[in-house]
């Protein structure tokens, strides 16, 4: 039995950047008349993206008129059609590298990493959505089969060869990533990377490989990083990741072996960690925005009369050293 089916404690559980509130409205990429009238509409408004960062004020993310943004752009094709919010059409517009931000009259252009648990939760999907659109563009400027120059087209999610004869089309991917909480009776398995300070800890995490199940990467993740073999394992949440495009998806999983030997040099410490342990700060938790914090609250919380939050207040962000 998983340890959150013990109690009904935890139902949903819900991540930064998830949650995007913005309605996509697919079916406009492909109608470039409908796409033209929706761009030069009065009440449309932009997300600028400048060197990878997006523009925020007062923790919330800063939507502009085609007027305070034409130095940047001719026309519909220059801008990503990302969708429809609150009556409004959404469009994300890359400046480019060279440009001077401070143009556009307002706010600030903040790294999004940064923005994590800080920015307004309904506006940090948005940012993260139009990051990671923006930063997709710009890493397929050239056909990966001949090399020419792409153009994008349906608006601005696909990313079409300028050679007619090959006309490769490419397509916005993911990165998907499994992130996992390893579970033994009343102890949960966390690690600490090199880079990390003492005492700074966290869940086993690595990328899905061509060939593998999710199923299949969290076994093999945790025996190359603790050599704990694992059976049972069950999807919690996930979570988008755009720097630059992963996706990370939340498991719990039961430990089938306790025997714990680094294999590779990913961690420099692998732990068997109690409640009471975290409860007396033993260990310095995932901030609060992060899904491995969302793995380790639903565990703790599964088998314990005070939530995790009451007992231990989440770092909100860790600062890198
Ligand atoms: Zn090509």
């Amino acid at each position: 039995m998983f340890p959150t089916d013990r109690g009904s404690k935890v139902t949903t559980i819900r991540t930064f950047f998830s949650g995007n509130p913005i309605q996509r409205h697919g079916k406009l990429r492909a109608d470039s008349d409908d796409l033209s009238r929706a761009y030069c509409h009065p009440n449309t408004r932009f997300l600028p993206v400048w060197q990878s960062r997006c523009l925020v004020t007062e923790q919330r993310a800063v939507l502009l008129g085609i007027n305070e943004l034409s130095a940047y752009t001719d026309g519909p094709e220059d801008a990503i059609f990302l969708g429809k919010l609150d009556e409004r059409f959404i469009f994300a517009l890359a400046l480019p590298d060279d440009a001077d931000p401070s143009k556009t009259g307002q706010a600030e252009f903040v790294e999004v990493r940064k923005l994590i648990g800080q920015v307004d939760e309904t506006d940090a999907g948005l940012l993260a959505y139009a990051r990671a659109m923006v930063n997709w563009q710009q890493s397929h400027a050239y056909c990966s089969i001949c090399g020419t120059r792409n153009r994008a087209i349906e608006g601005g999610f696909v990313m079409r060869c300028g050679d007619e004869t090959c006309a490769q089309r490419s397509f916005p991917r993911l990165d998907p990533a499994i992130i996992v909480l390893v579970v033994d009776g009343a102890l949960c398995l966390l690690g600490r990377q090199p880079s990390w300070p003492e005492g700074r800890f966290s869940t086993i995490a690595g990328f899905v490989e061509p060939g593998e199940s999710l199923e299949d990467a969290v076994r093999r993740e945790v025996a190359e990083e603790t050599n704990i073999a694992v059976g049972d394992c069950r999807y919690l949440a996930s979570q988008p990741w755009p720097f630059p495009s992963a996706l990370m998806i939340g498991f719990h999983a039961e430990a089938n072996t306790q025997s714990i030997r680094l294999n590779d040099a990913e961690l420099a410490e692998a732990r068997w960690i109690s409640r009471e342990q975290i409860v007396d700060r033993e260990v310095m938790l995932p901030p609060s925005a992060s899904v491995a914090y969302r793995l380790i609250e639903a565990w703790f919380n599964s088998d314990s009369d005070q939530p995790l939050e009451a007992l231990v207040p989440a770092a909100s962000i860790w600062r890198r050293r």
